[in-house]
């Protein structure tokens, strides 16, 4: 149980902005919790990024926060005694801005080494004579398709792209790898190509946002895979097996595979480990089942909903999604999910697209039983 080993050192926000907590596992091991602030504006708060610092032989850093945020963090790594220049490593769970914005400042301030996902080392670097006709060539592959309007990356991200792309990676493979004694990695794509979770000994699982407590991680979309497929080369021929619903889900059922495996894993996310004033312990197993079932429901319910006639996915997504979460950006967000599952429903053969953007049912309804079927180890 997280209570029994979990002391906080600074308390803080009841979002957990500014909290500090020291985890003492039975092996010995000892794990910092140091949320780093995000602001992105708008109505909804996702709460701060939760970094790691393990305290292993040589101390090692999980994700580094937001654009900003990194000094912040090397400043938290003092006063827990571990200067910056002691980093054996920072290892990432996945190149989003909330969790890799802070890394350049880190690497810059320590010299330290980084290891993340190989499709990391392939999605952070700029293409100016290969990236597809129409998209910015300052942006990285791993932006070619930005979510965000122009007005928002040109503050936001310029800088970040740049500083990111000029980073040496020491990439880690698919599959599962050993990192070093007693830390193995984890490649579980889906909420981003690239993303990793890390098992400590057999105590811990470093999750990053494959599973979130409270919200249901965003999945990528499988036809984000097209226009990155090039600088990704022939490992990987078929984007349905990182990019996407399908690929997500089949993540979750390999994370079910080491909670079955080792039951009582301590889990570590990247966001809302305290929340609203309150702990959320997950257990691995009890949770990868509640995010299944809410895909599984959740396409059934857009099934349904088609059944009355044809509807575009923003139709849906307003249907769905809060009010507060629709505002800004997040439409867009709301409206990618809603894009992600009528992919899935589409490959069922339940759904097909018309020509006016709408998606239409076909009458069948075989996407609960499919997904039931997906196996963790399609490649
Ligand atoms: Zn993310
Ligand atoms: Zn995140």
């Amino acid at each position: 149980m997280l209570h029994d080993v979990m002391e906080v050192v600074q308390p803080g926000e009841g979002n957990g902005n500014h909290m500090i907590v020291r985890l003492r596992l039975p092996s010995g091991l000892e794990i910092l919790g140091l949320p780093t602030e995000n602001f992105y504006g708008g109505d909804w708060d996702l709460g701060p990024t939760w970094n790691y610092l393990v305290l292993a032989d040589r101390p090692f850093l999980v994700d580094t926060g937001r654009t900003g945020q990194g000094n912040t963090l090397l400043e938290k790594l003092k006063m827990a005694g571990v200067s910056g220049k002691d980093l054996a490593f920072v290892l990432l769970t996945h190149g989003h801005e909330d969790h890799d914005g802070g890394l350049s400042e880190i690497v810059q301030a320590t010299r330290a080494s980084v290891k993340a996902h190989k499709l990391y080392d392939r999605l952070i670097r700029l293409y100016p004579n290969d990236a597809p006709p129409g998209v910015d060539k300052d942006f990285p592959a791993s932006c070619w398709r930005c979510l965000m309007p122009a007005s928002f990356s040109n503050k936001q991200c310029r800088a970040y792209h740049r500083e990111r792309s000029r980073l040496e990676i020491e990439t880690i493979g698919d599959g599962e790898t050993s990192i070093m004694n007693a830390v193995t990695s984890y490649h579980l794509p889906g909420h981003s190509p690239d993303a990793l979770v890390f098992l400590l000994g057999e105590e811990v699982l470093l999750v990053g946002d494959t599973l979130l407590p409270d919200i249901s991680p965003h999945p990528t979309r499988q036809s984000d895979f097209g226009q990155v497929a090039h600088v990704f080369g022939p490992a990987y021929p078929c984007g349905d097996s990182i990019y996407g619903l399908r690929a997500y889900l089949r993540s979750l059922k390999k994370l079910e595979r080491i909670g079955t495996r080792m039951d009582h894993l301590i889990v570590l996310p990247g966001h809302r480990l305290f929340y609203n004033h309150r702990w959320n312990e997950m257990a691995v197993n009890e949770r990868v089942r509640e995010l299944l079932t809410h895909h599984v429901e959740r396409c059934g319910s857009i099934l349904e909903s088609l059944k009355r006639g044809p509807k575009t996915a923003r139709e849906l997504a307003v249907a769905y999604f809060e009010p507060s979460l629709l505002k800004g950006a997040g439409i867009i967000m709301a409206e990618n999910e809603i894009l992600s599952h009528f992919e899935l429903l589409q490959a069922c053969g339940d759904v097909i697209p018309s020509d006016d953007g709408r998606f239409e049912a076909t009458g069948t309804s075989t996407v609960e039983s499919a997904i039931d079927a997906l196996e963790p180890d399609h490649r």
